[in-house]
């Protein structure tokens, strides 16, 4: 496996194996604590044990408690719990399951950019561990194996992070899971999502991810910051099934409605 950061991830423990994954022992006051106390990233209050947010600004977060269970999309509060959406019921997406922390709107659009485009490196662990709290919450099912969202060669060197892996950081070294960042690549540069038709959008990112070095496992989760079409999503997972992983979930920070 050549994982980012594999060693430290499996640092947390033995392997298990569990069907969900579980509130880590890590979650909680730590000796961080007390050389860094949080404080919320949102008011500059007190933070919670470990979290950068104070428990009112966490509590006004648009968390994503209505969605899709295939592809996370926001759904209004009554429709039932468990319910796949329309879109994916008429073309069912190459993930088994997606989880957002958040819908994307709120304070989400500030606390995204400031992680992605000014690299601040306390923003992108708050969002890993929102994430984290959210797979907790949600009772995300256990992947072997956690590969986040490349960015194309230019753009990583043009940013010098890739905020997906910085973000996965967090879930992987709290659930013991070793994080693969460079087996697939981005081989094609794509247009922005936004603003383009369904049908533009899945030929925009067609062939965009090439599987370099196929991964030994059955079972991956893709983590990205935003999900916006969830269609650069689906073509790494088309790709990843190519080369043989049988399931492929979805696990970002924030899903627009
Ligand atoms: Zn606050
Ligand atoms: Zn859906």
């Amino acid at each position: 496996m050549d994982g980012a950061n594999s060693t430290d991830a499996q640092e947390s423990g033995p392997p298990c194996r569990r069907d969900r994954v579980r509130d880590p022992s890590r979650w909680g006051p730590s000796v961080l604590d007390w050389l860094l106390p949080p404080t919320c990233a949102l008011c500059g209050a007190a933070g919670l044990p470990g979290l950068d947010l104070c428990p009112g600004c966490l509590a006004d977060l648009p968390h994503n408690c209505a969605a899709c269970p295939r592809c996370a999309l926001p759904l209004p509060p009554d429709q039932a719990v468990g319910a796949t959406c329309g879109r994916c019921q008429r073309h069912p997406p190459p993930f088994d399951a997606a989880h957002a922390a958040f819908r994307y709107e709120g304070p989400l659009p500030a606390l995204v950019a400031g992680a992605k485009f000014r690299g601040r490196m306390n923003l992108m662990r708050l969002l890993g561990s929102c994430l984290l709290r959210a797979l907790l919450e949600q009772g995300a099912a256990r992947p072997e194996l956690i590969v986040p969202v490349p960015l194309h060669p230019a753009r990583l060197r043009e940013r010098g992070y890739n905020q997906a892996l910085e973000i996965a950081r967090v879930p992987a070294r709290a659930l013991g899971l070793p994080i693969d960042a460079r087996g697939c690549a981005r081989v094609r540069a794509t247009a922005p999502q936004m603003g383009l038709e369904r049908a533009a959008r899945r030929l925009n990112v067609r062939g965009a991810f090439q599987v370099t070095a196929p991964p030994a496992a059955r079972h991956v989760a893709l983590v990205d910051d935003v999900v916006t079409t969830g269609q650069t999503a689906a073509e790494l997972a088309r790709a990843l099934r190519r080369a043989g992983v049988a399931r492929v979930d979805l696990w970002a920070v924030a899903r627009t409605p």
